[in-house]
């Protein structure tokens, strides 16, 4: 039977919200997945699988990120159900003699940041496909970088946190949360009241909606993503490959690209799954919550894999989908309690990153409500109200 008190509700079940769900049920407290679909439904089902540090700004974003990379290696021996974990780096790849200057500098800037960085030359790009176009000059290697398979990922940390005693509840849509005299949270839902010492808001770019509920203005919008999927046919390569503008593209710097691949944010992502079926994407806009496939985008994601693997052209493709980025200003996700509801807490806003970061996510969300004072990483860059002096949170 399902209970209906909790000591934490988790809203969301997409990977932030299990990731969260796992780590505070193994800490022992009573916990519930509020998700209002099915669970992995939202942008967790449609995106890449790729824990990347490669891509993070070097400091505090790749630091997290390797923590994470460290958290998701233990997951996948510490984890039940397997997850197709795979740990065999990644790399950028460039076109130019100015962007193999930029990858030096990055790469200078990594390892100053402690991280397994190195520059690879067109050598080393021959042995790692036959298929790269003969003209690319060499990139950049992270030792570090691992894949996983999204989807299994959040089912073997679901699973991990019913293990510990969690309840996952799903087709439940939470339509509001009113706190009570005593302090405890009054969530309304599709499925009746529950109650809760604490609540997570890991809703992805739904966040803002929950965020309404106890009025709080939370700043993510989403950054629509489109990925296409080529069918198995022989193996282009096995680690995530990027080309350098991904970088460009990620963080709104100026790339030398033709108009539609910048009006579309399109830069090679190419993720071996696998079962060797490849992903090949990707794109970023901002149109709102539209997130059927606009074929003039896959044309220009197309094109773009093609000048990097001009064999690519004779492959046969299987599909194509979207996913939307919860994106925040500064590329960085929120991960805090709001000081004005204590006991109300946030972990979204991760962007193209919640694949690589939920662990760390998870961890540090069942830190804070364990009022730990040590924490897996500091909790100052992840804060509300760094948006907005208003928030003024914890
Ligand atoms: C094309 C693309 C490629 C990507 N590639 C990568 C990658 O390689 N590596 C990486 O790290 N990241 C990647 N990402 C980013 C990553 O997918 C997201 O950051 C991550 O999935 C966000 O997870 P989430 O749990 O916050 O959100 P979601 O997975 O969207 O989960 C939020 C959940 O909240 C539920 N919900 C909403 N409102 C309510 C409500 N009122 N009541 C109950 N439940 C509610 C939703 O149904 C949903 O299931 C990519 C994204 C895209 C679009």
């Amino acid at each position: 039977m399902n209970r209906s008190h909790f000591e934490v509700a988790v809203i969301g079940g997409g990977i932030i919200g299990s990731a969260i769900a796992y780590f505070v049920a193994k800490d022992g407290l009573s916990v519930t997945i509020l998700e209002r679909g099915d669970l992995v439904s939202g942008t967790s089902s449609r995106c890449d699988g790729n824990i990347l540090a490669i891509d993070k700004d070097p400091g505090f974003d790749s630091q997290m990120s390797l923590k994470s990379q460290q958290l998701v290696h233990q997951l996948s021996k510490e984890l039940r159900l397997p997850f197709e974990y795979r740990a065999p780096g990644s790399i950028l790849v460039c076109e130019s003699e100015e962007e193999m200057v930029a990858a030096e500098k990055w790469v200078r800037r990594q390892n100053e940041a402690g991280l397994a960085f190195r520059i690879i030359d067109r050598q080393d790009l021959k042995q790692e496909s036959p298929f790269f176009a003969d003209d690319l000059l060499g990139g950049v290697e992270c030792a570090t970088d691992s894949l996983v398979n999204p989807y299994m990922f959040t089912f073997a940390l679901c699973d991990g946190a019913q293990q510990y005693g969690a309840q996952i509840l799903t087709k439940t849509e939470v339509t509001g949360i009113k706190k009570d005299a005593e302090g405890f949270f009054r969530i309304d839902s599709t499925r009746g009241e529950i109650t809760a010492k604490k609540v997570v808001n890991a809703a992805g770019v739904w966040a803002p909606r929950i965020g309404a509920m106890v009025g709080i203005d939370i700043p993510i919008r989403p950054r629509k993503g489109h990925l296409i999927v080529a069918s198995r046919q022989v193996p282009v390569g096995q680690r995530n490959v990027m080309e350098f503008g991904y970088l460009l593209s990620k963080f709104g710097g100026q790339r030398k690209v033709d108009p539609d691949t910048e009006k579309y944010g399109v830069a090679l992502v190419f993720e071996p799954t696998e079962s060797q079926n490849f992903l090949i994407g990707s794109s970023r806009q901002f149109v709102g919550f539209h997130t059927k496939a606009d074929m003039n985008v896959v044309r220009v994601i197309a094109r773009r894999a093609i000048r990097f693997y001009p064999k690519m052209a004779d492959m046969n493709v299987i599909r194509t989908y979207t996913g939307l980025r919860p994106w925040t200003e500064d590329h960085l996700p929120i991960v805090s309690q709001v000081a004005e509801i204590p006991g109300f807490y946030i972990a979204a806003g991760h962007e193209g990153d919640g694949i690589s970061l939920a662990a760390v996510t998870g961890k540090l969300i069942a830190e804070l409500i364990a009022e730990k004072s040590e924490t897996i990483i500091p909790t100052e860059p992840l804060r509300l109200h760094r948006f907005s002096k208003k928030g003024g949170e914890t």
